[in-house]
């Protein structure tokens, strides 16, 4: 099964969520709070453990997302349009599964359209759907081009993403100034070396 296709599973099931209340998340928080060794009892502690869930229900809100429903309204008419549509520099933020951190980054979508098109706005949304879940860059790389794939069937759909990994510059190798760089290309991005090459020079800075 592809990652993709487990996480959409996933998504459809609410068993993990339901087995944990609000309550319980707060306390998880409030405990670790005590495992740094700070009082949650404190004053400016005491609203934090609150605080904290809600920014997680901001941050994971994509795991209620269903892309196939974002990508499901195509519009046929396009008037004999038939060159590649760019999306490009689609801020996002989302976090590294290994560490909770996050990875700040922006995505830029490309698609050769198979006689029908999605709203523009649609693309930024499934990169936001991805985004706010747990990632890797690499895993939510393909779950993009497979979304976009498996929804449009277009001719041809490449994915380029670039992230700072907060993990990487605050923590561990403490490297501030890399950045990570994945890319997916599927049809006609994969094997017309002069259509990827367009789409690559189309997102250049
Ligand atoms: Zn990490």
């Amino acid at each position: 099964m592809s990652s993709y296709s487990s996480i959409t599973k996933a998504f459809k099931s609410d068993d993990v969520k339901k087995k944990v209340t609000v309550e319980e998340a707060e306390k998880a928080v409030e405990t670790l709070i005590a495992w740094i060794g700070d009082d949650p009892k404190r004053e400016g502690l005491l609203e934090t453990p609150k605080r904290v869930i809600k920014s997680f229900n901001e941050h994971f809100a994509g795991y209620k997302e269903n892309p196939s429903e974002i990508l499901s309204k195509t519009f046929k008419e396009i008037q004999g349009y038939d060159d590649i549509v760019v999306l490009k520099k689609i801020d996002f933020e989302s976090h590294c599964e290994h560490h909770m951190l996050p990875i700040i980054g922006n995505a830029s979508i490309g698609y050769l359209p198979n006689k029908s098109i999605v709203g523009i706005s649609k693309l930024a949304r499934i990169v936001n759907t991805f985004a706010k879940r747990l990632q890797t860059q690499e895993i939510m790389t393909s779950q993009i081009i497979n979304a976009i794939h498996d929804n449009l069937n277009p001719i041809g759909v490449g994915v380029v993403i670039e992230a700072d990994h907060h993990c990487m510059k605050t923590r561990g190798v403490h490297k501030k100034n890399s950045l990570m760089l994945t890319s997916q290309f599927k049809g006609s991005f994969l094997t017309d070396e002069k259509l990827r090459n367009r789409f690559l020079d189309f997102i250049k800075n």
